[in-house]
């Protein structure tokens, strides 16, 4: 079964296809079920987040409701989700959140972030979601230099 390091090549492939370098890849039983990346200025939407858009397009593709539906996925993602996508994984019951440069290290790099570490969020939700920080986070950070 692939490692962590192996799926976050893949988000990081995918960041280099974003209006800003940010990819995400989820992942269920070993296997990748969707990538994604940011298009917010592609779509003049400055909500289309990587993770956003990975969660809408599995949770379209699976094409019914139910607030746990990504229950057993993992979401990888190059960079600590915001709290608007980490809600988000909360909302959509991904089980797990892997996640390569982390706020402050994109804060350092001079991006604008909300400065809340997505545990923060999603230790208040109704499930729990599994965190893993700092994988491959310098080569995620390097796509930002
Ligand atoms: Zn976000």
């Amino acid at each position: 079964m692939p490692t962590h390091a192996e799926y976050m090549k893949v988000a990081l492939e995918a960041a280099k296809q974003g209006d800003l370098p940010y990819g995400a890849v989820l992942v269920k039983d070993g296997e990748i079920q969707a990538t994604a990346y940011n298009t917010a200025q592609r779509d003049n939407d400055p909500t289309a987040h990587a993770e956003i858009n990975l969660l809408r397009q599995q949770t379209k593709a699976l094409g019914k409701y139910n607030p746990e539906i990504l229950k057993g996925y993992s979401l990888y993602t190059t960079c600590e989700p915001c709290p608007m996508c980490a809600a988000a994984c909360a909302w959509t019951g991904v089980s797990e959140i892997i996640f390569g440069a982390s706020i402050a290290d994109l804060m350092s790099v001079g991006q604008s972030q909300i400065s809340v570490p997505c545990e923060t969020i999603t230790s208040q939700g109704f499930q729990e979601i599994k965190i893993t920080s700092s994988v491959l986070a310098p080569e995620c950070l390097a796509l930002f230099q």
